[in-house]
């Protein structure tokens, strides 16, 4: 593992929910991914994927992520649809990553937003 990609960061917030150590309300886990409710949504529906790795941000990925980003994206539009997403064309849903200072990353650890549902939406 690279210095970008550790198990666990002690001092991450978003390690800290993988860990159990403060509540989520989750949507989906498995081995390797984990799922839960934005703590402030935008949207209806507002919830965050993420690895549970430590990986910082999209600016640290590279073809040693390639699996494990592609079972993400594929998750997504099955995840947005279970939580109450309408269906695509009139439906959707915005898939956002914010990453690094002028892209907007508040939490640096990868995360992507899946917002949906009905408009108008809080923001975005
Ligand atoms: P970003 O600006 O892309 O880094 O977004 C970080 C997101 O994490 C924001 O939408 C926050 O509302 C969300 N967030 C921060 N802390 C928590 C938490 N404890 N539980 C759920 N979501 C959180
Ligand atoms: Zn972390």
């Amino acid at each position: 593992m690279s210095s970008s990609t550790t198990a666990h960061d002690p001092n991450c917030i978003f390690c800290k929910i993988v860990a159990k150590q403060i509540p989520s309300r989750m949507v989906y886990e498995d081995e390797d991914i984990y799922a839960f409710h934005d703590i402030n949504p935008w949207a209806p529906v507002h919830f965050l994927l993420i690895p549970k790795a430590h990986i910082v941000s999209m600016a640290h990925i590279g073809d040693e992520h390639a699996s494990l980003l592609g079972r993400m994206m594929a998750l997504v539009p099955v995840l947005a649809a279970k939580e109450g997403c309408n269906p695509y064309p009139k439906g959707g849903f915005r898939l956002i990553a914010n990453t690094g200072a002028e892209g907007g990353q508040e939490v640096h650890h990868l995360h992507f937003h899946v917002m949906g549902g009905p408009r108008p939406w809080l923001r975005g």
